[in-house]
Parts: C-alpha cells; structure tokens; sequence
C-alpha cells in the first residue's frame, strides 16, 4: 500500500464513521420525537376524558371539540408509525404490522407474534 492507498483508506473509514454518527444522531431526533408525540397523545387521551366527563355532567355541548381532539389523536398516531418505520429503516429493520415488534428485514415472520412481514 502507497501513501495515496493509506490516505484513501482513512478517509474511507473516516467517511464510514462520519455517517454512523449521522445516523445515531438521526435516530436519536427519532426518538425524540417520538417521546414527544407519545405525551402529546396522552395528553389529548387525557383532554378527551375531561371533556366527555364535562359535558356528561353539565350537558354541555361539545361534540365537536372533543371529535376535533379525537382526529388529533387519529393523526398522531399515523406520525408515529411513520416515525417508528423511519427508525426501523434507518436501523436496517421492518416493523411488524400487527404487534409493532422490530424484526430483521430477512426475516419473514415476526419473531413476537408470528404474523406475516410484508
Ligand atoms: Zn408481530
């Protein structure tokens, strides 16, 4: 190996380590926002539970907002299974559909539940 090889190989492993910390620091926002999207819904679970509780006992009229938080939740929930798919994908992983297990993309059957991975 000459001087050029040597440096060329350092860069290489330079580069690789470059992009692993890339990729941690990506799956670390991830995770992040899935944290905070987790408490935003229960947040939302929780205002839900107060308004179905108020209106119950005062009769008061608001259907609409607790149905306007409830399709905040349905939204979340979409976001965070975009987001647990994206830390999979960037893990090498597939999730499973039925019990959000993280398997093995060679796999092809969860390895907690048993169902089918696409
Ligand atoms: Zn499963």
């Amino acid at each position: 190996m000459n001087f050029d090889d040597l440096l060329y190989a350092v860069k290489d492993v330079a580069d690789v380590a470059t992009k692993k910390t890339e990729e941690v620091v990506g799956i670390s926002k991830l995770k992040l926002e899935v944290c905070r999207v987790e408490r935003e819904i229960q947040d939302l679970y929780r205002k839900i539970g107060q308004s179905t509780y108020q209106s119950r006992k005062d009769s008061c009229k608001n259907e609409e907002y607790i149905a306007s938080l409830c399709d905040r939740v349905e939204d979340q929930l979409e976001y965070l299974d975009e987001l647990r798919k994206e830390i999979a994908d960037k893990k090498d992983k597939v999730i499973c559909g039925n019990c959000n297990q993280q398997n093995e993309k060679e796999n092809v059957y969860c390895k907690r539940c048993g169902s089918k991975l696409k």
